[in-house]
């Protein structure tokens, strides 16, 4: 028996038995994927086999709460290898993900278009309102029969067949997609080579040059990579024009190369691919299709809110950019603003008005700090301890592992942190799990990863972080809590497995927390010296995060425009994406030296799989929600207010899929969201009311 013989040698087969269940990284190799991708799906393939087949009338609990019990060991095999593959890939596991990327959407897909399987979920579904099931229940029962209508259980054979098809093939684009634009990142490096082209960048961004190229088998060099936490700064702080102008040309034509790596191709068909799905299930455009579930329900919503921020926000931009030319103009220079001076110009201004220089901030944002400072907000809001763990398998020797403990001291979830970017590493900041939580079969404790990018300090110095990564660090750990502190039933609707335009509401509200002084003047100490920031350095700060918002929002909202509207096309043909990009721009009247912030051809939440397609918005969204849920906070006089945080946790952090998040946030807010305090948060109200001023603090 072969098959025993491979599973007694495989680890990831094995039970996972080391401290919190964490996967066996330490005796995982690539080879090990394939096989354990083969017989947990086998498995799952029998376990969804039996309940289909199942020769009893169907039953909540033979049928829904058995859907939710199937498949446990695959999921937690493809967790394992999708952390891996994003944050520590090789050739092995990218081959592997190539291949087994179809194959999982083939037997997902074939599972949602299983007549006799669903006829039991229907039959269920018409009957729910006299199975005497709770609340959480029901809301598990009416959510697989959506996922299996949305799949196109109900439709006739021909055409689940095709579906089945586009889904395969969708899940092939999509991971190539991603390896194109990793290629690009990893064949570029700008090496500073002359005395002269170090002009005007500081010491903190030469150390991180540095590594960068040693990291690239040029050590005693200085590189600039395609790293976001490369390009900015060298963008901000670089004097010579023609490398920011070679830097920015590189970094934002990822993925439009021209050669093996381009994207072109792969965006034209996934988006005709993605709009044939949608007719199929018999919705106007794919965008139609996408928001009928999220919070917004309808693109019209989506449309409505982005372009209401629009307006004030491209005003502002157009302002700013005046500026900003004036002061290029008084240094003698003779061109147009273009998007490679937009950072140098604004740190300039923000320097001359705010007598802010953000570098001065570093020593007193080391890595360590503001991991502490992040769970010590953890621990006021909820009350929540972190103990680190070095008894716990971890993926790579950079991450780091964290118990986290409930107020009554009991393990609630292992928390692990993995910073430090790499070579091996996407790019961006993301949040994961290897496990999630729920209580279907006695307590299953998540466990939570945060993968980052900050550059790896020399050996022996802090990780200084700017404040740009400071707040993406609590925005990551906001995701990471909305997984720790998931508290239901079913698996399905644990966690951060809420609508799209939801999902990014507690990470970004946790954002909020940071900047507070509260937190800052604790924990934002110098490297060195142990002294507390200058509480007019943290005033200045404060101010300054509405600084170049008209920026910020052009180029955040143009994408999310760019997106919702290519998916909004109900027959596009072969289309060229960025063709249609270039006449979306130009018809909102894009300012001419901001870029979106991610062009189609690298827009890895786009087209990286379907995760974000045509709901890039929901990041505008989820901040419509956050900035009016943290005035709530701030209206109370305590933005660690008890009752407040309870209802916090209640109804938002805890509480997973468990109700329409529309009825969620009415439940903790008392009432509907207002957007017009994102306006407020933004500064761009008073812009649009003709005061200015964003500048000048609160
Ligand atoms: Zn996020």
């Amino acid at each position: 028996m072969s098959q025993i013989t491979d599973e007694a040698e495989n680890p990831l087969l094995d039970p996972w038995d080391g401290p919190f269940g964490a996967p066996p990284f330490d005796r995982v190799r690539p080879a090990h994927f394939r096989p354990a991708f083969d017989a947990a799906l086998a498995e799952r393939r029998a376990e969804v086999r039996a309940i289909a087949d199942n020769p009893e009338p169907p039953t909540f609990d033979n049928t829904v709460a058995a859907l939710e019990r199937s498949g446990r060991r695959l999921e937690r095999i493809d967790a394992a290898f999708s952390l891996l593959v994003g944050a520590d890939a090789d050739a092995a596991l990218e081959e592997i993900e190539r291949e087994i990327a179809p194959v999982l959407a083939r037997e997902r897909a074939a599972i949602l278009l299983d007549e006799k399987l669903f006829g039991r979920v229907a039959a269920l579904y018409d009957a729910r309102d006299r199975l005497g099931l709770d609340a959480e229940a029901l809301r598990v029962l009416e959510r697989r029969h959506l996922e299996f209508a949305r799949a196109g259980a109900a439709l006739p054979a021909e055409k689940k067949a095709r579906l089945a098809a586009i889904s395969e093939r969708l899940a092939s684009l999509g991971a190539a997609f991603g390896q194109n634009v990793l290629a690009d990142e990893r064949a570029f490096a700008l090496v500073l080579e002359a005395p002269d082209d170090l002009a005007g960048l500081p010491d903190s961004f030469l150390a991180e040059a540095a590594a960068a190229a040693a990291e690239r088998g040029r050590p005693g060099e200085r590189a600039v990579t395609l790293s976001r936490s490369s390009i900015e700064p060298f963008l901000a702080f670089s004097a010579r024009r023609d490398l920011r102008e070679k830097a920015w040309r590189a970094f934002y034509a990822r993925g439009a190369g021209g050669g093996a790596s381009d994207n072109a191709a792969i965006m034209r068909e996934t988006v005709e691919l993605r709009a044939e799905r949608a007719r199929l299930l018999g919705y106007a455009s794919y965008a139609h299709f996408r928001l009928a579930d999220t919070m917004a329900k309808t693109p019209e919503a989506a449309l409505a809110l982005l372009k209401r921020v629009w307006a004030p926000a491209r005003a502002k931009a157009l302002s700013d950019a005046e500026a900003l030319q004036a002061i290029a103009a008084a240094e003698g220079g003779n061109f147009a603003l273009q998007p490679w001076d937009w950072r140098h110009y604004a740190e300039k201004r923000r320097r001359a008005r705010l007598d802010f220089d953000e570098s001065a901030l570093k020593p007193y944002l080391p890595l360590e700090a503001m991991i502490a400072a992040a769970f010590d907000v953890a621990h006021r809001l909820f009350g929540l301890s972190f103990v680190e763990r070095d008894d716990v398998a971890l993926h790579h020797k950079d991450a780091r592992a964290w118990v986290a403990l409930g107020r009554d001291g009991a393990p609630i979830a292992l928390f692990i942190g993995d910073y430090f970017a790499r070579a091996s590493k996407r790019s961006g900041a993301w949040m994961t799990t290897l496990r999630d939580q729920a209580k279907l079969d006695g307590r299953v404790l998540p466990i939570v990863v945060n993968v980052t990018n900050f550059a790896k300090p020399p050996a022996g110095e802090a990780c200084l972080l700017g404040l740009d990564e400071a707040q993406t660090l609590f925005h990551e750990f906001g995701h990471a809590l909305h997984g720790m502190l998931s508290d239901v039933t079913y698996p399905s609707l644990s966690g951060t497995r809420v609508a799209q335009d939801f999902v990014e509401f507690p990470s970004q509200l946790y954002e909020h927390w940071l900047e507070r002084p509260e937190t800052l003047r604790r924990f934002a100490r110098h490297r060195q010296t142990g002294a507390p920031a200058p509480a007019a350095l943290i005033e200045r700060l404060r101010a300054a995060r509405r600084f170049d918002q008209g920026f910020a929002t052009v180029e955040a909202v143009a994408a999310a425009l760019v997106d919702l509207e290519l998916h909004l096309i109900g027959e596009p043909g072969a289309i060229d994406v960025a063709g249609f990009e270039a006449r979306e721009l130009a018809a909102i009247g894009m300012p001419p030296a901001i870029a979106p912030r991610h062009a189609v051809a690298h827009f890895q939440h786009v087209f990286s799989g379907d995760a974000y397609a045509a709901g890039y918005y929901s990041y505008l969204w989820s901040e419509a929600l956050d900035a009016d849920a943290f005035e709530a906070f701030e209206q109370s006089g305590d933005v660690f207010d008890p009752a407040l945080a309870e209802r916090l946790e209640r109804f938002v952090y805890s509480a997973g899929d468990r109700r329409e998040p529309g009825e969620a946030y009415r439940a903790f807010r008392g009432r509907d969201p207002e957007p017009d305090a994102l306006l407020r948060k933004r500064g761009l109200a008073a812009a649009q009311a003709g005061r200015g001023g964003d500048e000048g603090g609160d």
